[in-house]
């Protein structure tokens, strides 16, 4: 060994800097060193690469469990136990040369996507199992939604309603957010009948959303009531809240009055119907002969001593001269004056035949017909018994005209004249009381001839609706 190389050993064995080494062993060997270094470094990144694999590779694995595991968790709260993931591959039938018990064997149990045969109990098996695991998935979901159902509306319920804030008041307990307020309180009815009382009252009330409780009554002497009809204004009594309709306002009127109260005003409409039954006494004679809407009728009869106050002769002209039976009573006199006369402009000439009828009278004519028809029944179909005529209230008149002779007959019906006054008596107040087709409801055959006034309110409403007296007062529509 020369000095040199013992020189240069040394200095390693004494630490000298390994650059210093490196460079001497390059000097000393340079081709083995940069093939040493070389592949020194090849390793380095092959070993960092391997590192940066493994560590990207871990990240996915961990990404994946974390995307799996929140899906789980997500369908097991929506209740939807990953069917798919749960397919139970135990039932595979791992020994290809297990026996199946069934020779037959269905397309769909070959060459299933396990591959090999299954025997048709395994399948079964499987299948039931399936069914039953989404059956049971199906109750939870519908649980599920019932129960958040269920959990909102007990919220909003108990947001709104707010159950556990009471108020005493009296003996009631009030839930919740109470209001105070002051109401009217009319008279609870569509119809409402000529004389009789109704109230109408104030009320403080107190209420929750289920309860309320009057506090106290005010002072009814503060109630003021405006009846606003003004056909009706002198006819309808006012006391303090009390409100009485006079017996002469006809059925079919239209009562409107504003009901108010220091500050509070309500409006209320009634029509004016009188209640039949209420009209009669036991022996069928009816209590209201002066009121236009009074019914008479086989069931509804006159006292043999009714007879109207206000007869009055109309200005027409008549076909006959007995002067007795001209009279009517004075709203219809008057009437019926203007329907002749504006059925002689409109070129129908009418005549008077029959007005007022007094009882007396009818147990003439009644008398008469019986001899005419031979017998009693058909003498009561063609005309009234005596107390039962609609004659005798004042309010009836039987018209003809030159066409069909001054007859009283059912063609008149049938003629321009007949029809214009079927079509129009009601703008005077008057209705065709005996009309075709409802003789079983009136009981009288048909009698174009005869005009009944029962006032134009009235009069309107059967001849819109294509009624008789006896119709109106019995339905409850009008
Ligand atoms: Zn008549």
């Amino acid at each position: 060994m020369s000095k040199k190389k013992r020189k240069a050993l040394k200095d390693i064995f004494n630490g000298k800097k390994r650059d210093t080494l490196r460079n001497k062993s390059s000097s000393l060997s340079s081709d083995s060193f940069r093939y040493e270094q070389n592949h020194s470094n090849k390793r380095k990144k092959v070993r960092i690469r391997k590192r940066n694999d493994g560590l990207s590779r871990q990240l996915k694995r961990i990404k994946k469990q974390v995307k799996y595991n929140i899906g789980t968790f997500l369908q097991r709260i929506a209740g939807r136990e990953n069917v798919s993931n749960k397919r139970d591959t135990r039932h595979i039938n791992k020994n290809p040369n297990a026996v199946r018990r069934t020779k037959r064997v269905e397309p769909y149990e070959r060459h299933s996507s396990y591959g090999g045969y299954r025997t048709s109990t395994v399948y079964t098996r499987r299948r039931i199992a399936r069914r039953r695991r989404r059956t049971i998935v199906k109750i939870k979901r519908i649980f599920f939604i019932a129960f958040v159902f269920v959990t909102v509306f007990l919220f909003s319920f108990i947001a709104y309603y707010k159950p556990f804030k009471t108020t005493v008041v009296g003996d009631v307990t009030l839930r919740g957010d109470v209001t105070y307020k002051t109401q009217i309180i009319g008279v609870d009815t569509k119809n409402i009948k000529t004389g009789t009382n109704y109230a109408f009252n104030v009320q403080n009330v107190i209420e929750d959303h289920f309860n309320n409780k009057v506090i106290d009554n005010v002072d009814k002497s503060l109630i003021t009531i405006n009846v606003t009809s003004e056909n009706l204004k002198n006819k309808v009594s006012v006391n303090k809240n009390v409100i009485n309709i006079d017996d002469s306002v006809t059925s079919g009127s239209v009562l409107n009055m504003v009901v108010s109260y220091k500050k509070l005003s309500k409006s209320y409409s009634y029509t004016i119907k009188d209640n039949l039954s209420e009209e009669i006494d036991k022996n069928m004679i009816i209590t209201n002969p002066n009121e236009y809407d009074a019914v008479v009728n086989k069931e509804r009869h006159l006292s043999s001593s009714y007879k109207p106050s206000d007869l009055v002769k109309p200005n027409i002209d008549f076909m006959q001269s007995n002067e007795s039976v001209m009279y009517l009573r004075k709203d219809a006199a008057k009437a019926l004056e203007e329907l002749c006369k504006d059925a002689q402009s409109s070129g129908y000439k009418f005549y008077g035949v029959s007005g007022f009828r007094s009882y007396s009278l009818q147990v003439d004519v009644y008398k008469d017909n019986i001899a005419q028809y031979g017998n009693e029944e058909d003498a009561n179909f063609y005309s009234a018994k005596p107390g039962e005529s609609e004659h005798q209230l004042g309010l009836s008149m039987d018209l003809s005209t030159k066409e069909v002779n001054y007859q009283l007959v059912e063609s008149l019906g049938d003629t321009p004249a007949g029809k214009w006054l079927e079509e129009n008596c009601y703008k005077y107040g008057f209705i065709i009381r005996f009309p075709k087709d409802k003789e079983k409801i009136t009981g009288y055959s048909y009698e174009p001839w005869h005009i009944r006034y029962v006032g134009k309110d009235l009069a309107k409403i059967i001849h819109d609706n294509n009624l008789t007296l006896e119709e109106y007062f019995e339905s409850d529509k009008y």
